[in-house]
């Protein structure tokens, strides 16, 4: 189904930070399958574990213990600060878990109704409850009718929900990506998720935290919620967490983690063997190459060497990020950078209309984000060329 707007490129193998399509021709992969393959293509680590779980056993379903899988959670426990794990094959079915946690949560307290809170431009997925979750209405829309108990907000103001704990006693949870990937790479000030978890606490809701796209290394810590020294109740983690093999989490902490009982949730695939082994296996190689600081100290690198090749293009308003997460925000709308970016021998993405995203793997060398510079800055150059002049009102 057309689903999405493809390019008409084919990749047929990779390597590393590197694509080949059916031509031959290489691509610089700045985006890697939207914030996956963190670790690049055909890591041979990745490769291995895998060869080596298919071999031994690739699923039995969870009527049984599972030993991969309960290596997994001790793992990601360990890391997150957080208590156990629910485990299922996506982002959306992470935050559905999130979600229905909230809710139970929200009756054992005696709330009939239990609100949501959600942001403005935040995205959670694409199931009924994570579209509803979702702040940009071209992925509500001619969807309706929604799944209620949302209340939506501006993202990044605490005024907004401190009046909003007014006027709804119903709310049980807060919903939050700590930097909104598809809205735009939007990072908040920096006292926001503090003063968060603050409020969160002093009204006994839940802070839940979508760390989907900004987990497992990406902003140069495990997770993003770890810049702030905070710990939420209910964390979902996915995309990179398989690096291509998918798998999605949801980790719990305190009266959250102790919510779910026998028979309130489930998935067939969820916490797989196979799934379960490469992503102990990515985690293994994030400590061992050392990737959390190579992501923080190369973002920071990279953003200013953007800012200074971008400079004279007149076209960029703001170039941020944390770590590896990296937006430059221009000033129109610049859907075709994709294509033009590609021609170039670059792959990258551009949401929120006008924000290019870079989501480059964590082990990226000095040497390709040089390319990643050079090329971005041709590709920005050809565009703001052929763009007519930007007017003002
Ligand atoms: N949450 C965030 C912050 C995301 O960026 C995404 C995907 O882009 C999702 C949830 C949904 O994840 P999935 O596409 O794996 O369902």
């Amino acid at each position: 189904m057309p689903t999405y707007a493809r390019l008409p490129l084919i990749p047929e193998r990779g390597q590393g930070s590197w694509l080949w399509d059916r031509e031959g021709n290489s691509y610089l992969d700045a985006i890697t399958g939207i914030g996956v393959c963190a670790l690049g293509h055909a890591h041979p680590r990745i490769t291995e574990a895998l060869h080596h779980q298919a071999q031994r056993l690739i699923h039995t379903s969870n009527l049984y213990r599972i030993d991969r899988q309960e290596h997994l959670a001790d793992r990601l426990v360990a890391l997150s600060d957080m208590e156990n794990v629910f485990f299922g094959n996506s982002g959306a079915e992470a935050n559905e878990a999130a979600l229905k946690i909230a809710r139970l949560y929200g009756h054992q307290r005696g709330i009939d109704t239990p609100v949501v809170v959600v942001m403005e431009n935040s995205f959670h997925g694409r199931t009924l409850a994570t579209l509803s979750a979702t702040g940009n209405p071209k992925v509500r829309q001619g969807f309706e009718p929604l799944v209620s108990g949302f209340l939506r907000l501006p993202f990044d103001d605490l005024t907004a929900l401190e009046e909003a704990a007014e006027a709804h006693p119903d709310i049980v949870a807060v919903l939050v990506e700590p930097i909104q990937g598809e809205g735009g790479i939007r990072v908040p000030a920096p006292d926001y998720l503090p003063r968060l978890r603050a409020l969160c606490d002093q009204h006994q809701w839940l802070l839940i935290l979508d760390e989907i796209q900004t987990g497992m290394g990406k902003t140069g810590r495990w997770f993003a919620c770890q810049h702030h020294a905070i710990r939420p109740d209910l964390l979902t983690v996915a995309k990179a967490l398989g690096n291509g093999i998918p798998i999605g989490a949801c980790l719990a902490a305190g009266p959250a983690a102790r919510v779910f009982q026998t028979g309130q949730h489930g998935s067939t695939f969820g916490g797989n063997p196979l799934a379960c082994h490469v992503a102990a296996t990515v985690i293994d190689v994030i400590e061992q190459e050392r990737l959390l600081a190579r992501a923080e100290q190369l973002g920071r690198q990279l953003r200013e060497a953007l800012r200074q090749a971008l400079d004279d293009s007149g076209m960029v308003k703001q170039v941020r990020g944390q770590g590896l997460m990296i937006g430059v925000e221009l000033q129109r709308a610049c859907g075709e950078l994709t294509t033009i970016a590609a021609r170039h021998g670059l792959l990258i993405n551009v949401t929120a209309g006008n924000v290019i995203r870079l989501l480059p793997p964590l082990n990226l060398s000095d040497e390709e984000a040089r390319i990643l510079v050079e090329r971005l800055t041709a590709a920005v150059t050809e565009f703001a060329r052929n763009a007519s002049p930007v007017t003002t009102r």
